[in-house]
């Protein structure tokens, strides 16, 4: 009873301090962004995700979206389906991340602010000099107030192997180390971190605060699965939270159904699992990323 109250106590001052975040990375998973019926881009989610970007760069904030979609994108324009040769996705990334871009462009400039992409992969993160350029790319893109847009570059990236980073909850927590930022909110299609998947498992419990990301804590994400569009489960979620909590950034994952949910949580209102910052000053995200995938 002790223990829950302190806990809490620990979310209310930990989503109080929210308010004061300087520099937010948002990343939003297909599903949120997608009808459902068709796989067609919900274009009404994508105007209000732009426009709550937008009211929170208008606050002075920096702020860098991680959108998924550009394979789903691709697959959709060509009309081909399923099973995928590697370079018939590669072939659709190509398609659907400049179709992506471009509507993101759009929207963007609508509510007159630039928008601007960086494609990354996982040789970009561990190369010295490569790292050094985008950190720059990226620091200089924010002091001019434009909105970084980032993607894997899943055109030269080779899927199923060990030189990819393979999903975006992954990526977007290695661009917040990378810039330094102090907020990662996680959008997908569940309310927050639960013991087991809520969708199979009525008695699966939500968890409102990690403090530490334990060994228990990763075992229960790799138990449990995600959802049939986005690539990333739980266990990319945990993946994610280390990187980022160990960086320096609080993290949140929420439901991103309502992508208003952005502007709440940054107001400390009670929207999905919060994990608390905990830098790690041994804690080196290259050598974590390079370890990625090696079993
Ligand atoms: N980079 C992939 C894409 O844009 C998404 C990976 C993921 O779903 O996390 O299609």
């Amino acid at each position: 009873m002790e223990n829950e109250i302190r806990r809490q106590k620990t979310v209310e001052e930990l989503r109080a301090k929210l308010k004061d975040k300087k520099r937010i990375v948002v990343k939003i998973g297909s599903s949120s962004l997608q009808h459902p019926e068709t796989g067609d881009l919900d274009y009404t989610k994508m105007d209000i995700l732009v426009r709550e970007l937008c009211n929170i760069r208008n606050q002075g904030k920096d702020v860098i979206l991680v959108p998924s979609g550009a394979i789903g994108c691709g697959r959709k324009a060509l009309h081909i389906k399923p099973p995928f040769t590697i370079a018939q996705k590669q072939a659709c990334a190509a398609i659907g991340q400049a179709r992506l871009m471009t509507t993101y462009q759009r929207i963007f400039s609508e509510y007159n602010h630039q928008a601007a992409q960086i494609l990354l992969t996982k040789n970009t993160i561990e190369a010295d000099l490569n790292r050094k350029n985008a950190q720059n790319t990226f620091n200089e893109l924010l002091a001019m107030e434009v909105i970084p847009v980032v993607n894997e570059n899943d055109t030269i990236s080779t899927f199923e192997v060990e030189d990819v980073i393979g999903d975006n909850d992954t990526l977007s927590a290695i661009v917040t180390a990378l810039v330094g930022a102090d907020l990662l909110i996680l959008l997908s299609d569940i309310d927050g971190l639960y013991t087991d998947d809520p969708r199979r498992n009525p008695a699966a419990k939500y968890i409102p605060i990690v403090e530490d990301i334990t060994d228990e804590l990763l075992s229960m994400g790799k138990a449990s699965t995600g959802s049939s569009v986005g690539t990333g489960g739980m266990e990319t979620k945990l993946t994610a939270a280390k990187i980022a909590t160990y960086s320096g950034a609080d993290m949140v994952i929420a439901n991103g159904g309502d992508v208003r949910v952005i502007h709440r949580i940054i107001e400390g209102r009670d929207y999905g699992t919060i994990f608390k910052a905990n830098r790690d000053k041994n804690f080196n995200f290259t050598d974590f990323i390079d370890n990625l995938h090696r079993a």
